[in-house]
């Protein structure tokens, strides 16, 4: 669905993301793993659209979309605040973009209601972000990133702010989530336990280069640098 073709972005001379080359296959949770610095969310962003590419373009479905604006590439992202409206219900802050997209309210309602019950919140609709927890916050942010149906959802770091124990169960939430819609879900995170456990494919980077692309078991049975070596088997 998504093919990077020799992207690179630079700020004035100095390079966040160098020769990117990646095809992301449909349906796959593939995970951007590395270091601080090393370009994961700057490639997010060029493809969520808020950030422009220096050379290179983007392709989505087979069709360019570096000119397109965010709203028009049917690709949404979750940020790692996932900041939710805080003066509208949790069932208004995930109808909010498909009343943009002009859906009539008796589907929108059946829309919310089914995406609540995918996160086991169906009884939530009426309340506002301030009353929810944080794991709850981050449940809703999820669906109101994938309501509009996009084929590819971004996740730069959604999970960091939680405790290890939350944490953890939204690894398996969000996996199952992943696989549930079937979407292709391109996650952002330094954390390599995360990665393994999350992802069908990981993209190593380090840099602003990919340094070995692969399944978690090749990467961890044959990594193809030290720096991939050391990067995944590192523990915390
Ligand atoms: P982290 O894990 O800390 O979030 P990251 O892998 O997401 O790191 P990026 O945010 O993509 O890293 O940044 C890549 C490089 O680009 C870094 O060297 C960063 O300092 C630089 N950079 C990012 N945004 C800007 C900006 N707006 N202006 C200048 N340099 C930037
Ligand atoms: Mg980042």
């Amino acid at each position: 669905v998504v093919h990077f073709k020799n992207v690179n972005k630079f700020y004035g001379e100095l390079p966040a993301v160098e020769n990117l080359d990646l095809a992301i296959e449909p349906g796959q949770f593939v995970t951007l793993l590395g270091p601080s610095g090393c370009g994961k969310s700057t490639t997010l962003r060029m493809l969520g659209g808020f950030e422009d590419l220096t050379t290179g373009e983007i392709y989505l479905d087979g069709k360019p979309i570096s000119h397109l604006p965010p709203h028009k590439r049917n690709v949404n992202i979750v940020f790692q605040d996932y900041a939710l409206f805080p003066h509208l219900t949790v069932g208004r802050n995930i109808a909010f973009g498909l009343e943009l997209k002009g859906m009539e309210s008796g589907a929108i309602h059946k829309r919310v209601t089914e995406l609540l019950s995918l996160v086991a919140l169906e009884d939530y609709a009426e309340r506002m972000p301030a009353q929810l927890s944080g794991g709850q916050r981050q449940r809703v942010a999820l669906m109101r990133a994938l309501a509009p149906d996009p084929n590819v959802l971004l996740l730069d770091e959604p999970l960091s702010a939680l405790d290890a124990k939350l944490r953890q169960q939204m690894q398996i939430e969000l996996k199952s989530i992943q696989q549930k819609t079937g979407k292709t879900f391109i996650f952002v995170t330094h954390d390599q336990e995360e990665a393994l456990t999350m992802s069908d494919v990981i993209v190593v980077m380090n840099k602003g280069r990919i340094e070995q692309i692969g399944k978690p078991s090749e990467l961890y049975a044959r990594p193809h640098s030290r720096f991939v070596a050391d990067f995944i088997g590192q523990s915390n």
